[in-house]
């Protein structure tokens, strides 16, 4: 296994599990320092203990010299880097290319070469031209096999996958892949498709950019849910019971992060320009995901009154997701940019992201927790949904925040519980009447308990028509406990 990241690392784990003898080689020397001395370098729930075992029963070694683990190999995967090309965004291969030659220079016997990593339709012809440079005599398949794991649940999407993708024309080829894969096949139907190679690569791209659109949907739902007065958890629950739909990845949030999404779409969208075949559908989705993030902040400085200078705002996750170090693409940086723009002072928390998270701001202040960061903060602002911001002490926040402010960015908590607490609560895609459509009130407390969907339209309906005049509010309605400045109707 070239490459031992969140994939490689993850991916060679796995196939040792399954039994398999597993050398994982990585050019950076802290990297394999650390494994050998049982310490990951990246945080992912499961893989101490995976790699423990199998490091144990001997079927599993760490190693910075290629060569000697390719001499032996029957496979050699290629799951190095493939990072956005500074410049024009393409898929940077040079990683993958500069892996190949090493592989083909370290090649004595006929080897089935694997790329893992998400690499632009064609990708594995060049490296087939490059392998027969540099070991001519040597019989060498190039196979591509894209990874689907999410970092987070990797190892239970390694070990169960919804389809393994292998592409290759060659039968001899298959017939190593479908024993590498075998254990996948004992207690189901095995779940491999085979394809041609061009096809396997383009899979990969297609599945990332599909879900990346499918996010970008239901975030512009919920942004229409909060301008005509809807609810966007129902809106997408509504149309994921369709089978044809699927409930997944139709949470509305922040917009999508991570190491995958946002370059591959990126990159899709270059290969889909070098082929004259533009992709408006994508092309679509990476610009509204790109400006998402920094609408966020502005949110943010909505919900603090319209200003930040000199407000003190706590972030409360960091990673572009829970259960992962990563930080690359995180939604965070994004928004702490656009807050800090405006004059606030940042203060952050993170289960496991702080460390990586470090080095890419500036002039924030690291907490231990997260009542810590919230104390004397004018908003909570809630990135990313770790288990541990799902049941914070609400009272305790609205005790220590110096304005009772929370924006959940991922709609974790419930406005009845917020407003209990008395912390007042800005989500994505709910239609918050208050703050979006009453500008001219500027205190209206209601008593939540009591306020049903169909109240807040008729309330909506009766501010709406209001024209203007001052009206009796709190006669109207009984649940209304306090109304002050003018109900002027919105725009
Ligand atoms: P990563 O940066 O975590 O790991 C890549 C590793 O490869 C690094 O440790 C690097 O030192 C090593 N490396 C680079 N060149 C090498 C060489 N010549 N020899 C030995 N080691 C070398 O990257 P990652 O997140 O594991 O992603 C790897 C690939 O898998 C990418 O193409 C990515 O798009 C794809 N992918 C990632 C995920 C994910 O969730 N991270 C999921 C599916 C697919």
């Amino acid at each position: 296994m070239i490459g031992s990241g969140y994939v490689g690392l993850v991916s060679g784990a796995c196939f040792s599990d399954f039994g398999h003898e597993v050398v994982c080689v990585d050019k950076d020397q802290r990297k394999i320092d650390l494994l050998k001395a049982g310490t990951m370098p990246i945080y992912e729930p499961g893989l101490s203990e995976l790699v423990a075992s199998n490091v144990k029963a001997r079927r599993l070694a760490f190693t910075d010299d290629l060569p000697a683990a390719v001499a032996d190999a029957d496979a050699v995967f290629i799951a190095v880097g493939t990072p956005s090309r500074r410049g024009d965004g393409h898929a940077d291969l040079s990683y993958v290319f500069a892996a190949a030659e090493e592989i083909g220079r370290a090649l004595v016997k006929p080897t089935v070469i694997v790329t893992k990593s998400t690499v632009p339709v064609g990708t594995g012809d060049e490296v087939e031209r490059i392998l027969a440079r540099v070991a001519p005599d040597i019989d060498a398949k190039v196979v591509s096999n894209p990874e689907f794991l999410r970092e987070g649940a990797a190892i239970n999407d390694f070990k169960r996958p919804d389809r393994v993708v292998v592409g290759t024309d060659d039968e001899a080829a298959r017939q190593v892949m479908r024993e590498i894969y075998r254990p996948l096949s004992l207690n189901q139907a095995s779940p491999i498709l085979f394809t041609s190679r061009r096809t396997a690569e383009l899979i990969k791209y297609a599945a990332n950019a599909f879900l990346a659109v499918k996010i970008t949907f239901i975030n512009e739902i919920a942004d229409l849910c909060e301008t005509i007065g809807a609810e966007v958890q129902q809106v997408a629950k509504g149309i994921g019971m369709d089978n044809r739909i699927g409930a997944k990845f139709l949470h509305a949030g922040p917009g999508y992060g991570g190491s995958c999404f946002p370059k591959d779409t990126v990159a899709l969208l270059k290969t889909a320009g070098d082929a004259d075949t533009p992709l408006r559908i994508v092309e679509a989705t990476v610009q509204v995901n790109e400006n998402r993030k920094r609408a966020m902040g502005r949110k943010v400085i909505k919900a603090m009154g319209g200003s930040a200078r000199d407000k003190v705002v706590a972030i409360l996750g960091l990673t572009f997701k829970p259960n992962t170090d990563d930080m690359r693409e995180a939604p965070s940086l994004a928004i702490i940019q656009a807050l800090q723009d405006a004059g606030a002072a940042i203060r952050a928390y993170d289960p496991e992201g702080m460390e990586q998270a470090k080095p890419l701001l500036e002039h924030v202040e690291f907490t231990e927790n997260a009542y810590q960061a919230a104390e004397g903060a004018d908003a909570v602002v809630l990135v990313t949904e770790w288990d541990e911001f799902r049941a914070l002490d609400l009272n305790r926040l609205a005790r220590i925040q110096r304005a009772p402010l929370l924006v959940d960015l991922r709609n974790v908590y419930p406005p009845e519980e917020a407003a209990r607490a008395g912390l007042k609560l800005v989500s994505i895609g709910r239609a918050d009447f208050i703050l979006n459509h009453v500008p001219a009130i500027s205190t209206l407390r209601v008593d939540y308990e009591k306020l049903s969907e169909e109240i807040t339209t008729r309330l909506f309906e009766r501010l709406g028509n209001s024209n203007g005049r001052k009206r009796p509010l709190r006669r109207l309605f009984p649940y209304v406990l306090e109304v002050r400045g003018s109900s002027a109707p919105p725009r």
